[in-house]
C-alpha cells in the first residue's frame, strides 16, 4: 500500500511513500506522518493512497505519531477544496489549518485551564437575561432551525437590529444534539464584546481562537474542539478550520469584510471556505451583515442564498439620522488644514459635538487614515520624503516624531528640516488620527479625548482597555479609524463625525464605492444604540456620490441597484470571475520582462476559452518591500475556465522559465487589486 502524502512546502505535488506492514492498521487519511525527504525526516499528512505505480522506488513511512487523525475528514476534504480552487499546495493549506505548534504536543501532557481576553468579565456577560425576540428574528431564526442539512442564509440585518441574539439561538440546539459550531468575527481582537456575548451564553463550552495566543494555549484550544470538551470556535479566518468531528452551524459574522480574504501565504476567503465547509458537513451557515457584500446578496436575490431580513434596530430605536455637510461650500473651519494647526472639522459638526458633549453624551470622531499627515513636502524645493523600499511618500507621526511607511512598516526620525535642501518650510499635507485628536483637544481642553487606532493600541492601552474606557464613559471623545467602526455596542454615543469620506473613493479598485458605503454604514451605525436617539454627520467633498448619498439614507437596497448596474456594465464580480497572477521581481527590467513572457502564456492557453488576459500593467502601487511588481488579471465567466488556464499557465511557466528571478503568485477572487 502506498500513501500520498501532503508536505508544507511550495510544491503543489503530493508525495507518495509506501505503507510499512507495522503501521498498515494505523494509517488513515488526515494521520500525520514522519518521513523521510532529501536527507531529513518532514512531517505531513496522509491525504490518499495509491497503487504506488511508477518508476520509482519509494521510501517507507517512517512513523505516524498520533493514535488517531489529528485532521477530521470533513476538514480535510475542506482543505483540498481550498487547495484546489485556490492553487495553493494541500500541504500548505493543512500546515496553515492546523493550529501551529499542535504537532509538536505530547498526548499525555496534562492539561491547564487558560483564560485569555475575552471570556466572560464581570458586569459585561449577559448572565441569563433572555429577551423576547422580535417578530423578524424569531422568522429568521424559524427559518433557520427548519432548514435540515446544507441551506446558505444571508442574514441582513441593520446595525443594531439584533443579528448576534439570532445567532446565539441558533447554535443552542446545534450544541445540544452534540454538535459543534463555528462562528467567525473578522478581526477577533476587535469584537471583544462579540467574543464575550457568546462566552456569556455558552461558558466554558466555548473555544476563543486568536492571534495573540500562545503555542501552547492554542494547542490547548486545538485540543478541546478535538475532543469534543468545546462546542463553539469563535475566531478570526483560520476558525474555519476548528477540528470539529461533525459541524452543525457555521456563522459569520459582518460577511462583507475584506479581512476575510488571506492576502498572503495560501491567498483563500475564509467567508467562502465556511460555506463550502457548511455544504461538506451537510450544514446551515448564516452570512450575517448590516451591508452585504455585492456578491452575496446577488446570490440572495438569485435563489442561491435564503435571504433573512432584520430591517429594524431592536427596541423600536431609530435609525441615526445622517446629516451631510459639503466641504466645496463649507469649508471646514480652518481652510488650511496643510497648516500643524490647520482644522479639519467644519463649523456645524464642532457645535453639533459641543451640543452633545454639553448634555453628558459621547462623541466619535472616524477618520480613516492614522498619523498625523499623509505626508511632508518642502516648500522650497518640492521634496516629498518616500520609503526606501516602497514607492508611497512616507507618513508623519507626531507623538512617534517619525515618518512612516504604511506598506513596509519602514520609520525613520522625522526630520526638522529638508533632507533634500535643508530648507525649513516643511508643509504638513493631509491630516490622519492624530491630527484630529489635537484639534479636539484645542476645541474641548477640559475633556478627555482617546484615540483609537494601530498606534495607539501598540503605545500601551491595547484595543479592549481603550475600548472598556469609552463603554465605561470615562473617555468622552474618541478618534478612531476603521477599528472603532465594526459592530460595537457603545451605548453613550450620541454622535458620530466623520472627518473625510472620500477618502476610499479615490482608490484605483472596483470595491471604492462598496467599500465606502460599508464603512459609512457601520461607523454610523455606532451612534444611537443606548436610549438618546443617534447623530450621524459626514464631511464630504462628494455628497452626491451614490455610496455616501445611499448611506446617510440607511438605503442598502438603492446603493445594490446602483452598484450592480455599474458592475454588469463593466463585467465585473459578480458578473465574471477574476484572478490576479502578481509577477514580482528586485530588479524593474526582469519584473518587466519576467510579467511580459508570463503574460504571452497565459493569452496563448486563454484562446478559445472564453477567457480574458489583461495587461502586464505596473502595480499601482508599483514597488513594495524591494520588489517591483506586474499585475495580470485574468477574466472568465466561469470559474472552471478561469481555472483551467491559471493552471496550465503556471505549469507552463515554471517549465519554461518563462519569468527568470521573479516570483509569480496568484490571488484568485481578489480583493484589494493596489
Ligand atoms: P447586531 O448584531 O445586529 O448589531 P445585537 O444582536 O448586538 O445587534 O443587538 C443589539 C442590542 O440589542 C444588544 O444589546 C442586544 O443584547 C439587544 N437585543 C437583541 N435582541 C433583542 C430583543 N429581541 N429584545 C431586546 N433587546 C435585544
Ligand atoms: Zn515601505
Amino acid at each position: 500500500m502506498y500513501a500520498e502524502i501532503a508536505i508544507g512546502l511550495a510544491s503543489r505535488k503530493t508525495f507518495t511513500y509506501k505503507v510499512p506492514e507495522r503501521l498498515m492498521e494505523k494509517a488513515r487519511p488526515g494521520q500525520r506522518a514522519v518521513v523521510p525527504f532529501s536527507g531529513g525526516t518532514k512531517t505531513g499528512f496522509i491525504v490518499g493512497f495509491s497503487s504506488g505505480d511508477g518508476p520509482f522506488d519509494y521510501k517507507e513511512i517512517a512513523d505516524l505519531p498520533d493514535s488517531s487523525p489529528l485532521v477530521p475528514d470533513g476538514l480535510l476534504r475542506l482543505a483540498g477544496w481550498i487547495s484546489e480552487y485556490y492553487m495553493a499546495p494541500l500541504g500548505m493549506v493543512l500546515a496553515a489549518a492546523v493550529a501551529p505548534g499542535v504537532e509538536e504536543d505530547k498526548p499525555s501532557r496534562p492539561r491547564k485551564e487558560v483564560r485569555e481576553a475575552g471570556q466572560p468579565a464581570s458586569g459585561m456577560s449577559e448572565g441569563g437575561r433572555e429577551f423576547v425576540l422580535t417578530a423578524p428574528q424569531e422568522e429568521a431564526l424559524g427559518k433557520i432551525s427548519g432548514a435540515g442539512g446544507f441551506v446558505p442564509f444571508l442574514l441582513h440585518g441593520a446595525t443594531g437590529s439584533g443579528k448576534t441574539e439570532v445567532y446565539l439561538r441558533a447554535i443552542k440546539p446545534v450544541i445540544e444534539a452534540g454538535k459543534g459550531a463555528i462562528v467567525l468575527v473578522p478581526e477577533i481582537s476587535l469584537t471583544p464584546q462579540l467574543v464575550r456575548r457568546f462566552c456569556g451564553r455558552f461558558g466554558d463550552r466555548v473555544a476563543v481562537l486568536h492571534s495573540g495566543l500562545t503555542p501552547s494555549q492554542r494547542r490547548q484550544q486545538w485540543r478541546r474542539i478535538r475532543q469534543g470538551e468545546a462546542a463553539v470556535a469563535v475566531g478570526a479566518r483560520s476558525a474555519v478550520f476548528a477540528p470539529f468531528e461533525s459541524v452543525g452551524m457555521i456563522v459569520v459574522d459582518e460577511e462583507h469584510d475584506a479581512s476575510y480574504k488571506q492576502e498572503e501565504g495560501v491567498r483563500y476567503s475564509a467567508r467562502d471556505a465556511a460555506v463550502m465547509r457548511a455544504k461538506l458537513e451537510g450544514c446551515p451557515v448564516i452570512l450575517g451583515s448590516a451591508t452585504p457584500s455585492l456578491e452575496s446578496y446577488h446570490n440572495a436575490l438569485a435563489g442561491k442564498y435564503t435571504l433573512l431580513e432584520l430591517p429594524d434596530r431592536v427596541s423600536g430605536r431609530p435609525m441615526p439620522e445622517v446629516r451631510l455637510i459639503d466641504l466645496k461650500a463649507g469649508r471646514p473651519a480652518s481652510e488650511l488644514a496643510d497648516r500643524p494647526q490647520g482644522g479639519q472639522l467644519a463649523e456645524p459638526l464642532i457645535n453639533a459635538a459641543k451640543k452633545r458633549l454639553d448634555n453628558g453624551e459621547q462623541v466619535l470622531f472616524f477618520i480613516n487614515r492614522r498619523g498625523y499627515s499623509d505626508f511632508i513636502i518642502c516648500r522650497d524645493c518640492g521634496d516629498v520624503p518616500k520609503c526606501g523600499s516602497c514607492s508611497v511618500p512616507m507618513t508623519f507621526h507626531r507623538k512617534a516624531r517619525q515618518l512612516k511607511c504604511h506598506w513596509c512598516g519602514a520609520a525613520h526620525p522625522a526630520p526638522s528640516v529638508c533632507p533634500k535642501c535643508g530648507g525649513d518650510r516643511i508643509k504638513y499635507v493631509g491630516g490622519g488620527t492624530e491630527k484630529l485628536q489635537r484639534e479636539l483637544m484645542r476645541l474641548f481642553p477640559d475633556l478627555s479625548v482617546s484615540r483609537i487606532d494601530k498606534d495607539s493600541i501598540a503605545q500601551g492601552g491595547g484595543f479592549v482597555k481603550l475600548l472598556d474606557s469609552v463603554a465605561c464613559g470615562e473617555t468622552r471623545i474618541v478618534v478612531g479609524t476603521q477599528m472603532v467602526s465594526k459592530g460595537h455596542d457603545l451605548p453613550g454615543i450620541g454622535l458620530v463625525g466623520v472627518a473625510l469620506a472620500d477618502y476610499g473613493l479615490n482608490q484605483p479598485d472596483f470595491r471604492a464605492a462598496e467599500r465606502t458605503f460599508q464603512v459609512m454604514t457601520q461607523v454610523a451605525g455606532r451612534s444611537g444604540r443606548g436610549d438618546i436617539p443617534g447623530e450621524v454627520i459626514i464631511q464630504t467633498y462628494m455628497p452626491e456620490h451614490y455610496s455616501i448619498e445611499c448611506a446617510s439614507r440607511h438605503d442598502y437596497r438603492s446603493f445594490y441597484a446602483e452598484e450592480i448596474k455599474l458592475r454588469r456594465e463593466l463585467n465585473l464580480p459578480p458578473f465574471s470571475r477574476l484572478a490576479l497572477v502578481v509577477v514580482r521581481g528586485v530588479k524593474p527590467e526582469k519584473a518587466q520582462s519576467g510579467a511580459a513572457g508570463a503574460s504571452e502564456i497565459f493569452k496563448n492557453e486563454a484562446r478559445g476559452r472564453g477567457v480574458e488576459v489583461i495587461g502586464p500593467a505596473p502595480a499601482p502601487v508599483f514597488r513594495v518591500r524591494g520588489k517591483y511588481r506586474y499585475f495580470i488579471t485574468l477574466r472568465s465567466k466561469s470559474h472552471g475556465k478561469l481555472h483551467e488556464v491559471l493552471d496550465a499557465g503556471l505549469k507552463l511557466i515554471e517549465h519554461k522559465k518563462a519569468a527568470p528571478a521573479c516570483k509569480v503568485e496568484v490571488d484568485v477572487d481578489p480583493q484589494g487589486v493596489m
